[in-house]
């Protein structure tokens, strides 16, 4: 049984529960989730749960239906997000939620060359965190049992260098002990998923811990075994599918995929999937990676060795950096059609960067100065701008709302926002004209940023409602417009147009309306407390939107990336233009772009309003790697168009 505290319960109301529980032979044990407090209550006797909710300061009491408690979906309906290595400077690296968090590595710890030099590349790639084993549990007693304590400091060192908290496995109370100071986080291995002795001192720590699942255990014991680490202590437990044991031989073991989506139904914890473990041939590891995170996984952890020829355990299953970096491309690619975002830690710093300045991996950088102020995005809450913001800043940014894009230029310009977040594209309705209009009217601001989110429409309405009793249809006309197949199937719905999407999900909560539906977001429902009532109603699902980031340009030049944008070289650009009235002037300016190998990924002419068959070129391009030659080409623009406006410059979104 689960009882779930209010939030303001006085400490000692707090008690009383635990007493009334005790008292009736339960074991109680708390823990919080995120601001939740929880109790959880094993015994035998049978109460009258309704007595027990009108006790002071209980928010709610449900019996749980599942063996485990702290671990279940039901005693916590959000998804847990596990930070690691956070301090009171450093955010820390993220696991869960809208994210794909990719841990990288060794098998084992070899030497400290070889960590150093793994560490270095998985991080070129963007891997944000480093795996490798100091204890290895061999099979056999006479294969490498790792370079133990000494293994482990040479993986702290090599995780340092390169801004990435470290994971190892832990193989008994004693040594995770001794180990507490030098891993970031206990990996739990799959032969020791049922060593409870083990899970209740690891739990105990308070560090956060990767339980591996065993290879031959069931859902249930897994997240049992999760259960002893939870009610041990810690709150930070991520799960990894790492393949069973079955009667096919082929590959190590089977990676069980259809446990990723019922593990993430029955639990709040992330997942992530070991295809290195599960597979156990190299040249199948990067397609079972990517079944992963189509099936909904948090995160992967991958073994990556720079010789794996050379390894000294697992060394058929490692990747070589070259394929793991062709992985994580493929995975940044695959992430916005799941609905993610790939974290990276940012490559390394070779160049000027967007913004910012030094190299410290902008994941575990201060987030001081200008990130400090809140981001600014227009709509309700739940609006798609604001799930763009999330997955840019992170769940906990501080965000402004405002009403309208100029107001999101306005706080920016001021400054009381940092940032801004506004759509600029949509994938089939195209430009969003109206900012590209407040980019001429402010020319004080610059893009700096970009993320492409998949957009999936719903039918929003009043948990009450059903779709027999929708009469009206209320969102902005564009969502009318990607939902044609879905409405035109209800004929006798009434359409009613809305500034925004969640803008119509707000109006219908104001008026209690139930004969009212709102075509928006998941999670404008979830964020405004309506229910779903259709999900994924858009007729095209290749429907993404491209957000991009605003900040004030210091002293009319450069802007200012907020440090979570990474210090990466930016390496696009989106350029506002006309051209003269004569032949040849569009093509004289698209000639400089060419014979310096530059890509243009948009050019879109639009009328110039108030200036009739005149008109304004949006043009988005590649920067050239060289140094100076992108300068160089803005500078021949510049002769050779009419009104040149510079929009910004900053990492492509893929
Ligand atoms: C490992 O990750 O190094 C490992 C030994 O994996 P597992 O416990 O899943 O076999
Ligand atoms: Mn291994």
């Amino acid at each position: 049984m689960i009882v779930v505290l209010n939030r303001d319960i006085s400490i000692h109301d707090k008690e009383m529960v635990r007493i009334y529980l005790r008292d009736r032979g339960f074991s109680v044990r708390e823990q919080s989730f995120g601001d939740d407090t929880i109790l959880g209550a094993t015994g035998k006797a049978v109460i009258d749960l309704r007595e027990l909710g009108l006790l002071p300061g209980v928010g709610r009491v449900a019996s749980t239906s599942k063996p485990y408690e702290l671990a279940s979906r039901e005693t916590h309906e959000e998804d847990t997000i596990v930070t690691v290595a956070a301090t009171p400077s450093l955010p820390g690296v993220k696991i869960g939620g809208s994210r794909i968090s990719v841990i990288a590595g060794p098998c084992a710890v070899e030497s400290k060359e070889q960590i150093r030099e793994t560490a270095a590349r998985v991080r070129e790639s963007g891997a944000v965190m480093l795996r490798g084993g100091a204890f290895k549990p061999r099979t056999s007693p006479y294969a490498f049992q790792g370079l133990g304590m000494e293994g482990l400091e040479y993986m702290k060192l090599a995780g340092e260098e390169n801004g990435m908290p470290i994971v190892t496995e832990v193989v008994s109370p004693e040594l995770a002990v001794q180990m507490k100071d030098l891993t970031d986080m206990f990996q739990i291995g799959a032969r020791n998923m049922q060593n409870f002795e083990l899970l209740k001192k690891v739990g105990s720590l308070g560090k956060p811990v990767l339980l591996k699942r065993g290879p031959s255990a069931t859902i249930e014991e897994w997240l049992l075994s999760a259960e002893y680490l939870l009610a041990a202590g810690t709150q930070d437990v991520v799960l990894c599918e790492r393949g069973i044991r079955t009667f096919e031989t082929y590959t190590r073991n089977t990676l069980d995929i259809s446990a990723i989506p019922v593990v993430k139904g029955l639990s709040h914890l992330p997942v992530i999937v070991d295809p290195s473990h599960a597979v156990g041939i190299r040249d199948k590891v990067s397609q079972a990676a990517l079944a992963a995170v189509a099936a909904g996984a948090d995160g992967l952890t991958v073994e990556v060795h720079p010789r794996p020829d050379t390894a000294l355990s697992d060394g058929p299953q490692s990747l070589y950096p070259e394929q793991f970096e062709k992985l994580m491309r493929d995975i940044e690619a695959l992430a916005p059609v799941v609905g993610k975002e790939l974290l990276r830690t940012p490559r390394p710093h070779h160049g000027l960067p967007a913004g910012g300045t030094g190299s410290t991996p902008a994941l575990l950088s201060s987030s001081a100065g200008i990130a400090e102020l809140p981001v600014a995005y227009s709509g309700e809450s739940g609006a798609y701008a604001e799930q763009a913001l999330m997955r840019i800043f992170g769940e906990e940014a501080e965000r402004l709302q405002v009403s309208g894009f100029s107001a999101v230029f306005d706080a920016v310009l001021e400054g009381s926002a940092s940032a801004g977040v506004i759509p600029v594209e949509n994938s089939l309705a195209g430009s969003v004209h109206e900012n590209y209009d407040l980019f001429l009217r402010y020319p004080d601001i610059a893009i700096v940023g970009e993320l492409k989110l998949r957009i999936v429409h719903c039918l929003i309405a009043d948990s009450r409602a059903d779709i027999e009793s929708i009469r009206i249809i209320r969102s902005h006309p564009q969502a009318f417009a990607q939902c044609r197949d879905f409405l035109d199937k209800h004929p006798g719905w009434i359409l009613e147009p809305c500034n925004n999407t969640a803008a119509a999900v707000a109006s219908i909560v104001q008026e209690g309306a139930i004969k009212v539906a709102a075509i928006a977001g998941e999670a404008a429902a979830r964020a405004q407390g309506l229910a779903v009532l259709r999900e994924g109603i858009e007729t095209n699902p290749l429907n993404y939107t491209r957000f991009v980031v605003i900040s004030r340009r210091e002293n009319g030049g450069r802007a200012l990336a907020p440090p979570s944008l990474g210090s990466d070289k930016p390496n696009k650009a989106s350029l506002v233009f006309s051209v003269p009235d004569e032949p040849g002037s569009l093509f004289a300016c698209l000639s400089i772009m060419s014979q310096r190998g530059i890509n243009l990924s948009k050019l879109e002419s639009r009328p110039i309003q108030g200036k009739p068959w005149e008109y304004l070129f949006y043009v988005d391009v590649s920067i050239p790697p060289g140094e100076g030659i992108f300068d160089q080409v803005v500078a021949e623009l510049k002769t050779k168009t009419r009104d040149f406006h510079f929009l910004g410059t900053y990492r492509a979104s893929r």
